[in-house]
């Protein structure tokens, strides 16, 4: 599987390119209103917003989709991202279309301004009730998608109430036939039009079959539960049947999980496979950190659990990067676990420090493994605890341990002259950012050069 991440240029230029063919298709379509008298330009210009409200709707869908090639593109970190960017821009732009609407509305009824047009629910004109059906289920959509963001909101919930999503895209294209066809009709708009209908039935679709397989393709269930630590587990799944998409995983990939309830599948959580991509098992390092996490000790063997993807574009490029620099806080780890278990293997020569940050010795997974793999990879592993009641343990010339918190004075201490080497960092976000802070104090390194994985979207 080959993994392209695209730049911040190579993103905006698939960002624009849609923008620019709704614009330029508009245009020729409305250029007679566009130069007429204001309340006919009014009119045009207040379709150009739906246009690009439309588009973007289609996009949000396809990136709800999560298409393996397209993530393999972006990541899914910066997919879902992006998702949440583009949904307020969509929301805006048909609150926009709506505004102008409702003053073009006014002005052609010689008014300066009336609201009626807005809240207009009659069934006098029912391509208007459509649109305006349309209007409100996007706020209610977007409502839902941000209750969904507050701990302890019912995935069931949030995730039911966002598929509104799907009703406001028919209705928004039942409202733009019967409302724009007269201005719009003109074969560049058409073309548009066609092109996003298509995509969304081609999105329906394939949503309909991967629901269908989902189960058969992606089915595992629970062998087997080790605590690593007071709070962290590991999950071992097996799978009767070969592995499915996930026979061509590569290190330090992730699975979104659901485990199996009375009602259906749970809500989808992603966890890192933490173990080698040759075991025949997937093994997830899970933290205890909210409701879904602390539940995972308590799973009984044998319980399905759907493992969805690979997804992730996480991993180093072994043959070509020789010298990595893999920079974890906490669970963080979980990647570098993956890729160490696979590097023993398949890469014996290449040189990795792992500069680890915990709250404590307790806090350490995995960690007699580690230290052992030090002796057969060119592994250097420098432990930086925040709390060291007992005071720091012993290292060895692989197993340094150090006080406090990354830093750049650490940074400098153990990574020597770093210029040719390959960064990879994952944990929180706030210790995210202070690495890459201290990366640029300590050798000039811009954060574009640091690989990272987030553990959140
Ligand atoms: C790519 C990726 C890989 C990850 N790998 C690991 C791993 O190997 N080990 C591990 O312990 N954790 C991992 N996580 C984090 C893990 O997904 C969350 O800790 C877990 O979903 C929390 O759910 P909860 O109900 O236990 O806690 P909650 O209290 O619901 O959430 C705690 C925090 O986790 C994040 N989170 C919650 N639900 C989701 C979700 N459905 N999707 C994304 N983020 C969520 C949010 O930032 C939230 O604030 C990974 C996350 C991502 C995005």
């Amino acid at each position: 599987m080959t993994a392209i991440r695209l730049g911040r240029l190579s993103i905006l230029a698939c960002g624009l390119l849609p923008v620019a063919v709704v614009t330029i298709a508009w245009f020729v379509s409305r250029w007679d209103d566009l130069s007429g008298p204001p309340v006919s330009f009014l009119d045009a210009l207040s379709d150009l917003p739906a246009l690009m409200g439309m588009t973007g709707l289609v996009v949000l869908m396809a990136l709800g989709t999560r298409f393996p090639w397209i993530e393999r593109l972006f990541g899914l970190d910066r997919m879902f991202r992006f998702h949440k960017r583009l949904a307020r821009w969509v929301v805006g732009l048909f609150v926009a279309h709506g505004l102008l609407r409702t003053w073009f509305f006014s002005l052609d009824h010689g008014h300066s301004w009336t609201w009626s047009y807005l809240f207009y629910f009659g069934t006098g004109d029912w391509g208007l009730l459509v649109g305006h059906l349309a209007f409100y289920s996007i706020f209610a959509a977007a409502g839902f998608a941000l209750l969904g963001q507050r701990r302890g909101f019912p995935f069931r919930v949030w995730k039911s109430g966002h598929l509104l999503i799907y009703l406001v895209v028919i209705l928004g294209f039942v409202h733009a036939v019967k409302k724009g066809w007269d201005d719009m009709a003109t074969f560049p708009t058409n073309a548009v039009f066609a092109v996003l209908a298509g995509a969304t039935l081609a999105l329906l679709f394939y949503r309909a079959i991967y629901r269908l397989r989902r189960d058969r393709r992606f089915t595992w269930r629970v062998e087997r539960l080790e605590p690593e630590t007071y709070d962290t587990t590991s999950l071992v799944t097996t799978r009767r049947d070969d592995p499915g998409p996930f026979a061509g995983r590569r290190a330090g990939q992730f699975s979104v999980l659901r485990i199996k309830q009375r009602w259906g599948w749970g809500e989808p959580h992603p966890f890192t496979i933490s173990c080698e991509p040759a075991a025949p098992a997937l093994r997830f390092t899970i933290k205890a950190v909210g409701r879904f996490s602390a539940a995972v000790p308590s799973l009984r063997p044998s319980t399905p659990v759907l493992c969805e993807g690979p997804y992730g574009i996480f991993f180093p490029d072994f043959a070509r990067e020789k010298r990595i620099i893999m920079i974890a806080g906490g669970v963080g780890v979980t990647p570098f676990l993956s890729h160490l278990r696979h590097a023993v293997r398949t890469a014996p020569d290449i040189q990795v420090t792992l500069i680890w940050a915990n709250k404590t010795k307790h806090d350490i997974i995995a960690g007699d493994e580690l230290h052992a793999l030090t002796r057969r990879l060119a592994l250097k592993i420098v432990h930086v605890l925040s709390r060291t009641p007992d005071g720091l343990p012993e290292g060895t010339d692989r197993v340094v341990y150090e006080q406090g918190h990354i830093d750049a004075e650490i940074l400098r201490r153990h990574l020597g002259e770093p210029a040719a080497s390959f960064f990879y960092l994952c944990g929180p976000s706030g210790m995210q950012e202070a690495v890459l802070g201290h990366l640029h104090t300590a050798f000039g390194i811009p954060r574009g050069q640091v690989k990272r994985e987030l553990f959140f979207y």
